[in-house]
């Protein structure tokens, strides 16, 4: 596709960028293989795996030459007058992108930081071993400070956070984000509370136990039923499900399996990784090996999970279908659930103190916790040492519990041990996008109700890969987003969804 631009300095960036992409992907397997199949004592050697491909990695994209291409290529896409929305003005536009922000940071810094967040990583496991966040906060001091040296690399910015999100999310400010939350938080609240004063829906037959054989089974059959490619990728087991790819044929999704919480661990962790499997098979095949190779975002990318977990997943419809399902493969657990009954226990809404178990209406509440607390300490209006009291707080405050320990508070994440100050935001932004992409669907597919009782995903699927899929990181996230659906980001989508849900299932 890029072999027909007529600029030897495109072609030649092309060719390196390739092979830098190569690297990538050997980097990728190595790693998914850590997570997966390498037993314990491969650990130091696979360490000194993944830092020489990453030297080589960043020597050869930050190469002096590769810069001399760009501009070279740029001023080429000038003088041939190409169309800014072009694959290859837009490959140029990523290039530049990862090319400016990986030398605009010292090696030094980088190598710092790699030293001190490895360091962190095993202090905060010891720390959260022994619930007690002392021990991980001299490090954590020094990734803030660390942090504020990174930002500072790309000075002019609005606000000191920017340059943090803008790694994750390309192009949203931190105003945006903000405006945004506020909307949410006070909604969400709102609406939490008026859900706990009334009486609360019964799960119990969730945690009922369902033979992991005939989990594993069941998934595999749900994920190919709905349109997740076993060709060209696989599902695995890990302690922390995720999913990462080698290529657009090539992506890998990891579950886990626990025979009393099916639901809450393999069933929906899968059509969650789906979610993101679905969008790395859908990718332009063309794209494979360049820049625009990849998700547009973290934030798009956890829109396509959530979607598939929660809209479609946690959807009436879509239960409808499912049910008599799970009743054949599991035969006689669930004979005494209803559909109500199944609906409204798979959106049980209970505050709880730990993120990656909440649901629809308290998710988001988390990330606005670590948000906030993310700038303070940036700001430095607030201090490392005060962050337990603080946290525990702010729990209390928005969702009426209060972490009985570091361990199930402050601790409870990696992000800030592995440096990721700015990787939160993006969860939220996927909710909220996952609801408003959800209402452009529904918009296009008027009938999509009646394909999901009745199993049919082909044309949602077709839909996302038209729409969003498709483009990779063509684009950045809130042009996606306004290319999807027409507008820009937007709470509404979201909060009329959980108001209407949730209002029928709670009786509000
Ligand atoms: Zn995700």
């Amino acid at each position: 596709m890029f072999d027909d631009v007529r600029s030897e300095a495109f072609q030649q960036l092309h060719a390196r960028v390739a092979e830098v992409a190569r690297y990538g992907a050997a980097a990728a397997v190595l790693g998914w293989d850590q997570e997966t199949f390498m037993p314990p004592k491969g650990q130091p050697a696979r360490a000194r795996q993944l830092r020489a491909l990453a030297q080589l990695m960043h020597q050869r994209g930050t190469d002096p030459q590769v810069g001399k291409w760009l501009a070279q290529a740029e001023a080429d896409m000038r003088s041939q007058g190409w169309d800014p929305d072009s694959d290859p003005a837009r490959f140029l536009k990523v290039a530049r992108r990862e090319y400016d922000r990986a030398t605009k940071v010292p090696t030094e810094w980088v190598a710092e930081f790699a030293q001190l967040t490895s360091e962190a990583k095993m202090h905060w496991q010891q720390a959260r071993a022994q619930k007690d966040f002392t021990l991980f906060a001299p490090y954590l001091r020094r990734i803030v400070a660390m942090k504020r040296d990174y930002a500072a690399f790309f000075a002019p910015y609005d606000h000191v956070y920017d340059p943090l999100l803008d790694a994750f999310e390309p192009g949203m400010k931190t105003a945006t984000v903000q405006q945004l939350f506020a909307r949410l938080r006070t909604e969400q609240v709102a609406l939490l509370k008026a859900i706990l004063a009334r009486p609360q829906v019964d799960d119990a037959f969730l945690y009922r136990p369902f033979p992991v054989a005939q989990q594993k089974a069941f998934v595999r059959w749900v994920l190919e039923h709905m349109g997740f490619d076993f060709e060209a990728g696989r599902l695995d087991e890990s302690a922390h499900p995720f999913t990462t790819g080698f290529s657009v044929h090539d992506v890998r999704l990891t579950t886990r399996y626990n025979e009393t919480d099916f639901f809450g661990q393999a069933f929906y962790s899968s059509l969650h990784e789906m979610g993101h499997g679905l969008y790395g098979q859908g990718v332009n095949p063309d794209y494979e090996e360049t820049p625009l190779a990849g998700g547009a975002s973290l934030g798009v990318h956890e829109s396509q999970s959530r979607l598939w977990e929660n809209l479609v997943g946690r959807s009436r419809p879509y239960l409808t279908w499912l049910l008599p399902h799970l009743r054949q493969a599991f035969p006689g657990v669930l004979d005494d659930v209803d559909l109500d009954a199944f609906y409204r226990g798979v959106n049980k809404v209970q505050p709880s103190l730990i993120r990656t178990e909440a649901d629809e209406v308290t998710y988001n509440l988390h990330i606005m916790l670590r948000l906030d607390l993310e700038i303070a300490l940036l700001e430095g209006s607030l201090d490392v040492d005060d962050l337990p009291e603080v946290w525990n707080r702010r729990m209390e405050e928005d969702l009426g519990v209060r972490p009985g320990n570091d361990a199930e508070g402050v601790l409870q994440d990696i992000h800030w041990a592995m440096g990721g100050l700015g990787y939160f935001p993006t969860y939220a932004l996927g909710n909220v996008m996952s609801a408003q992409i959800w209402q452009a669907v529904r918009r296009d597919l008027p009938d999509l109700d009646a394909q999901m009782q009745a199993g049919r995903f082909a044309d949602l699927l077709a839909w996302l890969r038209e729409h969003i899929h498709r483009y990779g990181r063509k684009f950045e996230p809130l042009e996606v987003l306004r290319k999807a659906t027409g507008q820009d980001l937007q709470a509404e989508p979201y909060l009329d969804y959980l108001r209407a849900k949730y209002g029928e299932i709670y009786g509000l």
